[in-house]
C-alpha cells in the first residue's frame, strides 16, 4: 500500500451557539482536511484544527505546510514503513503541529486498513467506548446555568466549566451552577490562561472552602509560566491540570518531573498526532499520572483519532471529546459513533469513516 496521493481541503460547519473561552469565540468551525489516497484505492482522512491563540497554526499556514512541505515527501511511500514515514512527518520542520497531527491522523487511519484493524486496538485496545463531558462556554452566570441544567438533562455527568475572565465573576459562575446541578453531576473548570498564579490559589482555595467539589482545574495560568504552575498545584489541594503548556512529550516530562501539574491534557493538535501523543501517555504512566484526552473544535474526522486514542491507553482516564456534539451539522459517515455523551468506537479498520461530505478541496 504506497502513497499515491495528498489532497487537501476545507470543511466548515455552523456551531449551534457560539464557543467562547478566556482566549477566543468560534461561531463557524472551518478546518482543514487531509486525504491521503493509496496506489491499492485505500483512503485515509485526518484533519487540522484552526486554533492559532493555541497552536499558532492558521488556514494558510497548514495548507503550506501540506501543500509545499510535507505531501510530496509522502509521495511513493509504503504505509507498511510506518516508523520510517513519521520520522520523515515529524523531520520535515519544527512546529506546526496541526498540519503534523492530520498527516499523522490520515497514515494511522491506513495503518488500520492496512493490517485490517480498528486503529484503537493496533494502539492497545483497552476499551472501546468512553464517555466525554461537555462544554460549558463562559458568559453570564444566568445563561451558564441555563446551559449546564440543559446538559445534565441530556444525560452528562460531567460539565466542564469555561472560566478566566474575571475571577470574582468566575467564583459566581461555578457556585451559581454546582447550587442549580446538585452533586451528583461532574464540575471541571477550564481557565484557558486566565489567571495569574496568586489569583488563581485564592480563587481555587475560595472553591474548595465554598464546599464547589471542582474535579480538577486546567490550565489556570499562562502556557509558558511553568513555575506559576507549579506554585499554584502546590498551593492548593484541587488536581491541576495542564493543558496549554503541555504539547511536545519533553513538555510532558519536565512537567510532570518538577511536579509542576497533577495531570496531563493530550490533545493531538498540540502534539502533531497519535505517534507524540503516546509517547506522553508512555511517560505519564511511567509517573502514575493520569491524562486526559481533549481537543480543540474539531468535527468528527479529528474526534474519531482523538477518540480512538482515548479507547486505547488505560492511562488516559478522562475525555473532553464533546466538539462534534457543539456543531449544527454532522458531515461525516462512519467514524466514531457519538450519542450525546456516549463515544462508541467502530470495529472497521482504521477510523471506520465511510464518506465525508462538505469538504472542497483547493
Ligand atoms: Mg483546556
Amino acid at each position: 500500500m504506497k502513497i499515491a496521493q495528498v489532497q487537501v481541503g476545507k470543511i466548515k460547519i455552523p456551531l449551534k451557539k457560539p464557543f467562547k473561552t478566556a482566549l477566543r469565540e468560534v461561531r463557524v468551525l472551518e478546518n482543514v482536511v487531509v486525504k491521503i489516497t493509496t496506489d491499492t484505492g485505500h483512503i485515509g482522512y485526518g484533519e487540522a484544527a484552526i486554533t492559532q491563540v493555541i497552536t499558532g497554526d492558521f488556514m494558510g499556514s497548514i495548507k503550506g505546510a501540506i501543500i509545499d512541505e510535507i505531501g510530496p515527501k509522502l509521495i511513493g511511500r509504503s504505509i507498511e514503513d510506518f516508523e520510517s514515514i513519521i520520522d520523515l512527518l515529524h523531520n520535515s520542520l519544527v512546529n506546526n503541529t496541526s498540519p503534523k497531527a492530520a498527516i499523522d491522523m490520515a497514515l494511522y487511519d491506513l495503518f488500520g486498513q492496512q493490517y485490517n484493524a480498528p486503529v484503537y486496538k493496533l494502539l492497545g485496545g483497552y476499551r472501546n467506548e468512553i464517555i466525554t463531558d461537555i462544554t460549558i462556554s463562559v458568559n453570564e452566570p444566568e445563561e451558564m446555568v441555563e446551559d449546564s441544567i440543559k446538559a445534565v438533562e441530556k444525560g452528562y455527568k460531567t460539565l466542564k466549566i469555561k472560566v478566566g475572565k474575571d475571577w470574582k465573576k468566575d467564583l459566581k459562575r461555578i457556585k451559581a451552577i454546582r447550587e442549580a446541578i446538585g452533586y451528583n453531576v461532574k464540575i471541571r473548570a477550564d481557565a484557558n490562561q486566565g489567571w495569574n498564579p496568586k489569583e488563581a490559589v485564592m480563587v481555587i482555595r475560595k472553591m474548595e472552602d465554598a464546599g464547589l467539589d471542582l474535579e480538577l482545574v486546567e490550565q489556570p495560568v499562562k502556557a509558558y509560566d511553568i513555575e506559576g504552575l507549579k506554585y499554584v498545584t502546590d498551593n492548593v489541594i484541587t488536581p491541576i491540570l495542564a493543558d496549554e503548556s503541555c504539547f511536545s512529550p519533553l513538555d510532558a516530562l519536565k512537567i510532570i518531573q518538577n511536579r509542576a501539574a497533577d495531570m496531563i491534557n493530550i490533545k493531538l493538535m498540540k502534539t502533531g498526532g497519535i505517534y507524540n501523543a503516546l509517547k506522553i501517555c508512555s511517560i505519564a504512566e511511567s509517573f502514575g499520572v493520569e491524562c486526559m484526552v481533549g481537543c480543540m473544535m474539531e468535527s468528527k474526522i479529528g474526534l474519531t483519532a482523538a477518540s480512538h486514542l482515548a479507547a486505547a491507553k488505560k492511562i488516559i482516564s478522562r475525555y473532553d471529546l464533546d466538539s462534534p456534539n457543539l456543531l449544527a451539522e454532522d458531515p461525516i459517515i462512519g467514524g466514531a459513533q457519538y450519542n450525546e455523551y456516549q463515544i462508541r468506537l467502530s470495529e472497521k479498520p482504521g477510523f471506520g469513516f465511510e464518506s465525508i461530505g462538505n469538504i472542497i478541496y483547493d
